[in-house]
């Protein structure tokens, strides 16, 4: 088994990330809290890539329609269905036209805990409700209520995976073994060693 120092996990700079020119600013605090970049490239993803990357997870459409139900429910608010396959399908084809709207920027950051610091430092998925201090608490506004409202997935500038191997089989998806690089930090000898 790999050592948990080198756990890792997808990151994807959405294009209203890239549009925002907020990728320095993303990638500036996963550099600066000890994570290693051991993968990038930037590509227009085709709606293909995209709906497999979201039904990896047989069950995302259904966790996805539940959230949004759970979410309508807490506010008092009747949801736009009780299935909650319809209702996640209906995000899954929103998420398509967000994500194949222009580029985005795909990364691997490797490091102990990479999944679980990521998915902390992106804060929860709707930028309303994630914690002042996250990427999505502090870069953008969106809610539930004004995506619903225009009909569009919410914009928070940035995926993470959500466990780690959730992180497994995306990275599969989106980078061949050959273009994930191995290397020495020099700061990984002040991170872990005695
Ligand atoms: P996360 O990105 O926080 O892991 P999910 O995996 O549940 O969240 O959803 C993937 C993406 O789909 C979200 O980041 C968001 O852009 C979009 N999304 C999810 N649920 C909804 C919804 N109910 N309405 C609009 N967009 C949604
Ligand atoms: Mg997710």
């Amino acid at each position: 088994m790999k050592h948990i120092k080198h756990e890792q996990t997808l990151v994807i700079v959405k294009p209203d990330g890239i549009q925002r020119s907020l990728v320095g600013e993303i990638i500036k605090r996963y550099e600066q809290i000890g994570l290693k970049l051991v993968a990038m490239k930037m590509l227009v993803p085709s709606g293909d890539l995209v709906e497999k990357h979201y039904t990896i997870d047989p069950n995302w459409v259904r966790l996805a329609g539940e959230k949004q139900i759970a979410n309508a429910r807490a506010k008092g608010e009747t949801p736009a269905s009780e299935f909650p396959v319809e209702v996640g399908t209906v995000v899954l084809g929103h998420l398509k036209k967000y994500l194949t709207s222009g580029p985005v920027i795909a990364m691997v950051w490797e490091g102990a805990h990479a999944v679980a610091i990521v998915r902390k430092m992106i804060g929860g998925t709707e930028p309303l409700s994630s914690d002042v201090g996250t990427i999505r608490g502090d870069f953008v506004l969106d809610s539930y209520v004004l995506a619903n409202q225009s009909g569009r997935a919410i914009r928070n500038l940035v995926h993470a995976s959500g466990s780690v191997k959730e992180a497994v089989d995306e990275i599969k998806h989106w980078f061949k073994n050959e273009e994930i690089v191995e290397y020495r930090l020099v700061q990984e000898a002040i991170l872990y060693e005695i």
